[in-house]
């Protein structure tokens, strides 16, 4: 606690500056929210912890990163002009293309001059007689703002896996997620890999050809779909840029925010051939689709099981060692129920020579030493390791600052049972605090930037509305909060998500209390219910007025 309390805002100490908004992030939400805010005419800073702007695609320069949602879909639709001048060259764009983009929109909309970057925020408090909050940056600075919107991003702070000796380790040591921005040469190294979700696979086989040779330290296999990318197939480009209002319209009532063509059918009524035809079909198309090829594949475990042994068939068929291939093979959990991953010869790399899989459930990393890394069985000398061991997902970059509400109380306290909001988008007892995908809303269930659109465009809706009639102040009831929880968890309940120890449910993060974060009901269903609430003068918020 002591230290929490070391970041709080003096009290009596002025703000050295004013503003309508504080917005905390400068990644695709941070970046949108600042247009849409100027818009309003509302003076906004922005700070960044980062060097640049990007979010995500400013820190995980890791080889072998891109995109798992197809860039013509995973990116933003608000501008007609942006989205007909922009031109992605692969389906699935790399790393340094997103943050390209991401740059040019910087610069397209004229947003560095309200961005403060190397400036993270520390604590923030709400002071009831301002109805203001004061925003404290670990520059030392102080800011007031009528409104915070923290775009702080699900994935950005990283995880460190619980081992001893990290400190001691003597040779290169990485996490994927604060990559060194020159790159690193892996040639003649023996380099190790801790880590097999998403980042993980997308990682090693790119490492893979460049080390004398790859361990890869894997304690959970994880489900891998190829992503069969390519370069941009310029007629599918032109017809989507052509068709792209209709498409996006789309996308927005979908589940996912991405259209696919998802399969009416039970994969338990057809028969095995045409399952079989199935899987096989939209296994050669690639991607996440993989996921709708039958309606109950996310919602009945024996549905479940026959895409999963479909993935470990192609397992088998695709790692020559039958060892190998077992010990990738995932088991004891429903497919999906993790993130599903996207790949470029993934299960192929497996097949090299300098590639060995050390499977450390079966045998636990004890330490990493000063040369390497050693498990119960054995000791592996290293000269790089690369930790791909995730994040503190979704409520880990909110609760690492000191955020105060009303009557003093924590944010990080109030959530030590599991977070608790209204829509993802307000916390009772936090007034004119807003979240961007924060937990309880779609999210990291969904193609990203739909959901953020959509949160931004609530958001500045939401202080228009208040600035045009005069409300000084928007917090969400307890009771809303408590419906919107409750209608969570019964959501949740529905799906097989509960079953896997994910970091969607926290799992990853030990101590961390085990609840569904992302809200499972779609992002269709879901943006219906935020503009009833809008529509209906903010149901479930109290709003009011000066004194
Ligand atoms: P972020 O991009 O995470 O940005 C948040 C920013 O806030 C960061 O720059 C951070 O430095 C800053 N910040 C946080 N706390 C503070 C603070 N206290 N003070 C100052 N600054 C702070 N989603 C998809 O839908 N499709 C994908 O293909 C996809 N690929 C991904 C690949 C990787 C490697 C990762 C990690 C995530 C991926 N995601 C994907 C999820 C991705 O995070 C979102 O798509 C999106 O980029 C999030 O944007 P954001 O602006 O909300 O958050
Ligand atoms: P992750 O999914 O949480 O995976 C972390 C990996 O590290 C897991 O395999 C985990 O094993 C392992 N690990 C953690 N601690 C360990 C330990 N002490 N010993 C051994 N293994 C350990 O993190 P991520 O791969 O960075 O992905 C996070 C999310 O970011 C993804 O789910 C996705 O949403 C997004 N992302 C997307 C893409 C993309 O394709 N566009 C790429 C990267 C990330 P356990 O499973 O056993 O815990």
């Amino acid at each position: 606690m002591s230290d929490l309390h070391s970041n709080r805002p003096e009290h009596g100490a002025a703000p050295a500056s004013r503003f309508d908004a504080v917005i905390v992030g400068a990644g695709f939400s941070g970046l949108y929210m600042l247009h849409r805010l100027r818009q309003l005419g509302l003076s906004v800073r922005v700070y960044e912890a980062g060097s640049g702007v990007g979010g995500t695609w400013f820190w995980n320069r890791y080889p072998g990163a891109r995109c798992d949602i197809p860039s013509m879909d995973y990116s933003y639709s608000f501008s007609p002009e942006l989205q007909q001048e922009w031109t992605w060259t692969e389906r699935y764009a790399t790393q340094p293309e997103i943050l390209r983009y991401l740059d040019h929109v910087a610069d397209r909309f004229d947003l560095r001059r309200d961005i403060q970057l190397r400036t993270r925020v520390t604590a923030a408090a709400f002071d009831e007689a301002t109805s203001r909050w004061t925003v404290q940056t670990d520059d030392g600075a102080s800011t007031s703002a009528r409104f915070v919107i923290m775009a702080t991003g699900c994935l950005s702070v990283p995880k460190l896996p619980e081992v001893g000796g990290l400190e001691t380790f003597q040779g290169a040591l990485y996490h994927t997620s604060r990559w060194p921005h020159e790159g690193v040469d892996f040639s003649g190294k023996r380099v190790g890999v801790v880590g097999t979700g998403s980042t993980g696979v997308q990682v090693i086989p790119v490492i893979a050809e460049q080390a004398a040779h790859l361990f890869v330290f894997q304690r959970t296999p994880s489900f891998s779909v190829p992503a069969r990318n390519a370069p941009m197939d310029p007629t599918y480009a032109s017809w989507m840029k052509a068709n792209y209002d209709e498409y996006r319209r789309k996308a927005r009532e979908t589940r996912a925010g991405i259209v696919m063509e998802a399969n009416p059918k039970s994969a338990l009524e057809v028969s095995p051939e045409e399952r079989e035809r199935e899987y096989k079909a939209r296994w050669e198309q690639g991607g996440t689709g993989f996921l709708a090829t039958f309606s109950d594949v996310m919602r009945s475990r024996e549905a479940n099981e026959t895409a999963a042994e479909f993935v470990r068939a192609q397992i088998r068929a695709t790692v020559r060692d039958p060892a190998v291939a077992e010990a990738l093979s995932p088991r004891g959990y429903p497919l999906g129920t993790k993130r599903i991953c996207v790949d470029t010869r993934y299960y192929e790399t497996y097949n090299r020579d300098n590639v060995t899989l050390v499977d450390v459930k079966a045998s636990p990393i004890e330490a990493i030493t000063p040369t390497g890394l050693r498990t119960r069985s054995a000791e592996y000398a290293l000269d790089s390791l690369v930790l791909a061991t995730g994040f503190d997902a979704m409520t880990g970059a909110l609760t690492s600052v000191d955020l105060r509400g009303r009557g003093d109380r924590s944010l990080k306290q109030k959530w030590a049972d599991g977070p608790r909001t209204y829509l993802g988008l307000a916390v009772a007892g936090f007034p004119n605090l807003f979240t961007i995908t924060g937990p309880g809303s779609p999210s990291v269930f969904s193609n990203a930037i739909v959901s953020i659109e959509q949160h931004v465009e609530w958001i500045a809706d939401c202080i228009a509305y208040l600035r045009a009639r005069g409300f000084e102040r928007i917090e969400a009831t307890a009771e809303a909060e408590d419906v919107w929880v409750a209608h969570s968890k019964e959501v949740a309940d529905g799906t097989l998500y509960p079953l896997a120890n994910s970091w969607y449910i926290g799992a990853n993060v030990p101590g961390k209390a085990r609840v569904l974060m992302p809200y499972a009901g779609g992002v269709g269903a879901y943006r219906k219910r935020c503009e009833a609430v809008a529509a209906q003068g903010y149901e479930g918020f109290s709003l009011s007025r000066a004194g």
